[in-house]
Parts: structure tokens; sequence; C-alpha cells
């Protein structure tokens, strides 16, 4: 098979196992956005993905993204979405081009991006990103400071806070995952009770290659997928995760 065909019959395959998901949780799969995570995926193949109907790609650094978007600048209707960690002294760039940010996980970014974004006269679709599954690896916010986080966020008047983003627990066991998407579903409902003026908490980004199926059953508006449409990556994860216990390059199953 030649790379088109691959991509095809990878996205072929996600799809279905999300039509599927979504029949069996009785949701309609019009309500499940797939978001292309495409961490280490060069540009020419950004170009296939986009032939194949793919126009939101998720990437982890904002300088790899910036590089791919001026690469594809001449498709007009791509979104750019940063899922990763961003350092303050990146807000310029990411403001630059960024269609959404599902990271975000500090006052001091907030700061940072909506300062870039005036002087842009841009807004930004944000997610706030939820540390769901305890491990102290991982960026995101315990649940419990969520609440008073959200209420600080009208301040900025450049960032449009769209929901909510989780990594879960990396397992096979799911009796160990589930638990971090239900976890980010129940915070969402919560903070629709007093959510500020201007604050929408629709969005719930959750469920990766191996874990989707059970973040949609959790209620996943958005689902992140990178190797079942790319493949494998040749950089370990690591050098994207502050996890090293995830290095190798491999997700699991
Ligand atoms: C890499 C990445 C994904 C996609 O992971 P896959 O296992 O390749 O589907 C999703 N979310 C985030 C935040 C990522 O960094």
């Amino acid at each position: 098979m030649d790379a088109a065909a691959q991509l095809q019959a990878n996205l072929d395959a996600i799809r279905t196992r999300i039509d599927a998901a979504c029949h069996a949780a009785g949701r309609h799969p019009g309500g499940v956005r797939l978001l292309a995570v495409t961490k280490t995926v060069d540009a020419g193949r950004l170009r296939l993905a986009h032939a194949l109907g793919l126009r939101q790609f998720g990437e982890n650094k904002v300088q790899e993204a910036l590089a791919k978007s001026e690469s594809l600048a001449d498709l007009p209707d791509l979104r750019w979405v940063l899922i990763g960690h961003l350092q303050t002294n990146k807000a310029k760039y990411a403001a630059r081009f960024a269609g959404e940010f599902q990271a975000l996980d500090s006052l001091r970014v907030a700061q940072a991006l909506d300062a870039q974004l005036q002087k842009q006269g841009r807004a930004l679709d944000v997610l706030v990103q939820v540390n769901t599954s305890g491990e102290a690896s991982k960026f995101g916010l315990a649940p419990g400071e969520v609440p008073a986080f959200v209420r600080e966020l009208p301040a900025f008047s450049s960032l449009r806070v769209r929901g909510l983003m989780t990594l879960a627990l990396f397992s096979d066991d799911t009796a160990r995952v589930r638990p971090c998407f239900v976890r980010l579903r129940e915070l969402r409902e919560r903070l629709r009770q007093d959510a500020p003026q201007g604050i929408a908490m629709d969005e719930l980004s959750m469920g990766m290659s191996g874990d989707f199926e059970l973040a949609i059953a959790e209620g996943a508006t958005t689902v992140r997928v990178g190797t079942g449409i790319f493949g494998s990556r040749p950089t370990p994860d690591s050098a994207y995760w502050p996890d090293s216990a995830n290095a190798g390059g491999v997700t699991p199953a």
C-alpha cells in the first residue's frame, strides 16, 4: 500500500471504531471530534491527511507546529490545536497561528497568551488541562484547584474557555483508566453549575489511540488520536511528555 492508501485505511478504521463506540454509548458520532495528533509527522504526510479530509491537527510543541503551519500556509482551512505544556516565553508564537490551546494550567500562561493575543487582535479557544490520574509527572491542575482557577479566566478576554482536557493513566487496566475520564466529566458537571459569565464548559477532550472508546463511553467530545492514524512515532514520547516511564515511542495498546 502506498502512503496515502495506508493513511486512508487507518483513518477509516479509526472512524469505524469511533462510530461503534458512539453507537454502544447511545451517542451521535457527530458529537465526537477527531483531533489528529501530528507530532513527528512531517508536512508532506500532513498534506496527504488534509487531502483525506482532516482539518484539525494537534501538536505538542509550539516550534514544531509553527514550522509545519508555515509549510502548509497554502492550505487555508487548517486548524492548529496545541495540546502540550506551553512555556510563557513561547506564548507569542502560539498566539500567531494556533486556533486552540488544550493545555492551559496556569494563570501565568493565561496572562502571557492573552497579552500576545491582544497585540495581534486574535482570540484563542482554550481548554483547561486537569491531572485526573494523580501522577506527579503529569501536567495539569488537580481537580480541586480547577473551580477557583476557572473563576479567574474571564479576566483574559482573548481566551474563549470551552471546557476541559486530560491525559488518563497509561494502563491496559480499564478499571484504572476509566476513573480518570469519569473524574473529568464529573468536574465539568460541577463547573457548569457555577461557571462565570462567558465561560463555556462543553468540551471534554479525553481519549487517545489506546483508550478513546472508553473515553467516548464516559462522554468525550474530542478524542486525540496520533498513532492510530499515522502509525508509531520515531521519537520517544518522553521527548514530548514529562513522563519518562512512557519512553520508547510505543503507545500502550
Ligand atoms: C501524543 C498525544 C496524543 C496521541 O497519542 P496516541 O497514543 O498517539 O494516539 C494525545 N494527546 C496528547 C496530549 C499527546 O501528547
